[in-house]
């Protein structure tokens, strides 16, 4: 699994995230380990290297 640090939208806490480098791109929602919103993922890998991540809030 690979870790990737990015700041929380929400509380802009750094916090990590585990993506599977062999799925090539992941679209997913999960809760901040700090302040516990759900914070939209998007991440991208191309030969097991993270090319785009995006961690986004659901609000507007
Ligand atoms: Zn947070």
């Amino acid at each position: 699994m690979y870790e990737h640090f990015f700041q929380c939208p929400y509380c802009w806490e750094e916090i990590s995230m585990l993506l599977d480098p062999s799925v090539k791109q992941q679209n997913y929602v999960e809760d901040c380990e700090i302040c516990c919103n759900p914070i939209e993922v998007a991440a991208q890998f191309n030969n097991n290297i993270l090319e785009s991540f995006q961690g986004n809030s659901l609000e507007q």
